[in-house]
């Protein structure tokens, strides 16, 4: 038998390819069951019909015995009806013993030897009756003995039809007697009426045998039934139990009442608890915070059948998914009577898929959402109309890049989710935290703008709170740019620019800062962003251009160098000065191809000055940050065939205060090519007379503002003579800058100053190597 299950979403159908029953014939079907397979249901109706029969019996017997009265016969018919009383009694206590004893399958073979033995035995004694009484009766009862012949015949045989063994004894021994009794009758043994009595025994026998047939195969059509039933729910059984898949039904108030083991068993609870609750109760109270089991909820009320819905239950710790789909099933009237569907245990898909959709929005670092996350949360802050006012916070840490350089990757790590726990815990309700990479966090929250300035310094005040990560204590801050959430803003892109545009200036204006967006920022920033790619255009198509400046020696009025000055010039945004373009180019890490740029260039032009011309070239610290200025600095000599010793390299001092020993290397193995290095603007900084000493100076520039408040400021006057003393002391060249006017000259001639430099000497100019030849007089000397 070949069984196929096929799923239909909502029923599991099982198809059986077995044909209904192949045999034709009862034998056949027989020799497929044992023979005596039906016994049992055969004894059935005799043992019900029994009482009736036995009673008839005994009437009978009571009237016959009444009836023969004639006085040589009333002896012997009281005699026989005494036993044969007493013979339908012992089959009335062996009918008894039979239904009591016997009545199972398992006796059926001997219930049926008893039951033929009763009927053969009152057979025998209605055949015995009717051979003694028929000879010596009166022809009235010869007649009334041929209707009981016939009528017991009859009886007997339809009383005991559905056992042909016990109809055929029965009906045989009473035939037998009775046509015995006839043929030795004078006077009818001699006609034909005693072989009426044969005739009848093969009619009944007939008929028994055909409802017998009957019987038989209405009792093997009903086991072949059941047996298929039997396969089938077997093998729903097995199905239901071992597959992940299981068939469960609800009566009308939705409680279930097949599969609920089930469900008991994938859900940990007990049957009991499963099967008192209706579905829709149990997808309320087993419902957690984020599971959404609404859908589910709003199909079971309305009635509507629905497929695969995914329903989660959460119970305890464990959070359980079940794929439920069902129909709802009506009664006559068609009122809602139950429902029937399929459920399966999803939950490992479930979690699994849980796990990957985390993956994509979710930071694994600090396990806050991540920018999808925070820019689909953007989005619909967007869509939605709140009275509230809602705000972008976009939060950058400082000194986490020092952080990571100092501690290594693996504390910048610890110290990331340190500050993700302190920004979870200052969080408003409602509000948003992500982070969006690096050491960049964003926020979206609502509320006034007071609440919104508490948050911040809340943040602020969390994160200025010294870090302890692992044996280190670590100091950060953290700089915030904030914009609100406007109707005009339809864009998550323009927020964020806002909130960038805000924390770029807080960026600027220090650490720990806090700045709200407003247009004023726009278009400084804007101002900005052209700059730079100004730069990166002028780079590319090298239109940036030297100006240069002469340094003058103060005493023979010679031109001892010219310092090199970038310019900026472009359609759009004219002449742009470099204190405002350095620090861009720095920002945006062209400073370095800049850089490069300028020193080659100075090279280069300065070989076509007179020999004992120097060129002076500004440095940037982030340029001195790697080694590649040594191999700049290498290949623009060596390109240029300029002697290192007509090359000075300036430098501000907040050049040697990070990274000190990196620095020191740097600074002489540049010193080991042979140029010279001078520090520049010399007061304006760390002011620190010990960098002298320490990194090896040739050369000081002392800042123009000390030069121009000599005369007027006593302590102007003092720094300078110092640095003067001390310069000569370490025998270090002194620069002044700044030099306007003849008394700015006459005082640092005064003061002891080697080299000048000023408007009164000479501006930065574009000079080629023709005008820097003519230049060659000696200028206005002392
Ligand atoms: P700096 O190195 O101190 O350069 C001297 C600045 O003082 C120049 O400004 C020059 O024009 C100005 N100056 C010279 N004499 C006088 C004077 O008598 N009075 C006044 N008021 N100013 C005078 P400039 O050209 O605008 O350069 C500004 C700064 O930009 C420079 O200061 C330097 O730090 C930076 N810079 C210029 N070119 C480069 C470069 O190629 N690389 C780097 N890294 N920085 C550069
Ligand atoms: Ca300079
Ligand atoms: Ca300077």
């Amino acid at each position: 038998m070949l069984l196929t299950v096929y799923d239909t979403g909502t029923q599991t159908i099982m198809k059986s390819s077995a044909k209904p029953y192949p045999h034709t014939t009862i034998r056949q079907r027989l020799a497929v069951y044992d023979p005596r397979a039906v016994l049992f249901e055969q004894l059935q109706p005799l043992l019900t019909g029994a009482g009736t029969t036995l009673l008839s019996n005994a009437i009978v017997a009571v009237i016959v015995a009444a009836v023969m009265h004639a006085p040589e016969q009333a002896a012997l018919a009281r005699s026989w009806a005494v036993v044969c009383i007493a013979v339908v009694a012992l089959s009335a206590i062996c009918f008894w013993v039979v239904k009591t004893r016997f009545a199972t399958p398992e006796r059926r073979v001997a219930a049926s030897w008893i039951m033929t033995t009763a009927s053969a035995a009152r057979g025998m004694t209605w055949g015995a009756g009717f051979m003694l009484l028929m000879p010596t009766a009166s022809s009235y009862e010869q007649i009334m003995l041929g209707w009981a012949i016939a009528g017991l015949m009859c009886g007997g045989a339809f009383s005991t039809w559905s056992l042909p063994a016990a109809a055929a004894v029965f009906a045989g021994f009473a035939g037998l007697g009775g046509f015995l009794g006839m043929v030795r009758t004078p006077g009818v043994g001699e006609t034909w009426m005693p072989y009426a009595v044969p005739v009848l025994f093969v009619f009944l026998m007939r008929a028994v045998m055909v409802s017998v047939n009957v019987l038989r195969q209405r009792v093997l059509a009903e086991k072949q039934l059941l047996s298929k039933n039997d396969v089938i729910s077997l093998l729903l059984r097995d199905f239901e139990e071992n597959a992940s898949d299981w068939l469960w039904e609800t009566d009308r108030h939705g409680c279930l009442q097949r599969g609920a083991d089930r469900f008991a068993r994938v859900l940990e609870l007990s049957v009991d608890k499963v099967a008192q609750n209706s579905l829709l109760k149990l997808s309320e109270i087993f419902c957690n915070e984020e599971s959404d089991n609404t859908g589910i909820r709003e199909k079971l009320l309305a009635g509507d059948s629905f497929s695969n819905q995914i329903v989660c239950f959460s119970i305890g710790s464990l959070d359980r998914y079940l794929k439920l789909s069902a129909k709802p099933l009506h009664d006559h009237e068609g009122k809602l009577s139950g429902w029937h569907g399929v459920a399966s245990d999803v939950t490992d898909e479930r979690l699994a898929d849980l796990k990957v959709r985390k993956m994509a929005l979710f930071d694994t670092l600090t396990e806050l959402p991540n920018r999808a996350f925070f820019y689909d949360r953007l989005d619909a802050t967007l869509q939605a109309k709140s009275a509230i006012p809602s705000w972008v916070m976009y939060l950058d840490l400082d000194g986490f890049k020092a952080v990571n350089d100092t501690f290594g990757h693996a504390t910048g790590d610890q110290l990331l989710r340190a500050v993700a726990v302190r920004l979870a815990g200052c969080l408003p309700a409602k509000g948003m935290l992500a982070r969006l990479g690096g050491d960049e966090f964003s926020v979206i929250c609502s509320g006034v703008k007071s609440r919104i300035d508490d948050y911040a310094n809340r943040i602020t005040a969390s994160l200025t709170t010294p870090f302890t990560v692992g044996k280190h204590e670590i100091n950060i801050g953290v700089s915030m740019g904030v914009t609100q959430v406007l109707d005009g803003i339809h864009c998550r892109d323009e927020l964020m620019r806002r909130a960038d545009v805000a924390l770029y200036a807080a960026k600027h204006r220090g650490r720990g800062q806090v700045r709200y967006y407003d247009e004023d920022l726009d278009s400084s920033q804007q101002r900005r962003r052209d700059i730079e790619a100004a730069l990166r255009v002028a780079l590319a198509q090298e239109q940036f251009v030297l100006h240069y400046q002469p340094i003058i020696e103060i005493q023979t009025g010679r031109t001892y160098a010219y310092e090199a000055l970038l310019r900026l010039q472009t359609a759009e945004l004219g002449s742009v000065p470099p204190d405002e373009f350095i620090p861009i180019a720095e920002e945006s890490g062209l400073i370095s191809d800049i850089g490069d740029w300028v020193i080659r260039k100075a090279c280069r032009d300065a070989t076509r000055w007179p020999n004992d011309v120097c060129v002076a070239v500004n440095v940037s610290p982030l340029q001195l940050q790697t080694h590649r200025i040594l191999a700049v600095v290498t290949s623009a000599l060596a390109d240029s065939g300029l002697q290192p010793s007509r090359l000075e390299l300036e430098l501000t001092e907040n050049a040697l205060v990070e990274n000190v020993e990196h620095t020191t290397r740097i600074l002489s193995d540049l010193k080991s090519l042979g140029i010279r290095l001078a520090l520049d603007d010399f007061g304006t900084g760390y002011s620190s007379l010990s960098h002298l000493h320490q990194f090896n100076f040739d050369k000081i520039k002392i800042d123009r503002s000390f030069v121009q408040s000599f005369g007027n400021r006593r302590e102007s006057a003092a720094v300078v003579n110092a640095v003067v003393h001390l310069a000569r002391d370490l025998g270090i060249t002194m620069t002044a800058e700044g030099v306007e006017t003849v008394q700015h000259l006459d005082a640092m001639r005064e003061a002891g100053c080697d080299h000048v430099q000023g408007y009164l000497l000479g501006r930065p100019e574009a000079l080629s190597s023709e005008d820097i030849q003519n230049k060659r007089e000696p200028q206005k000397s002392a």
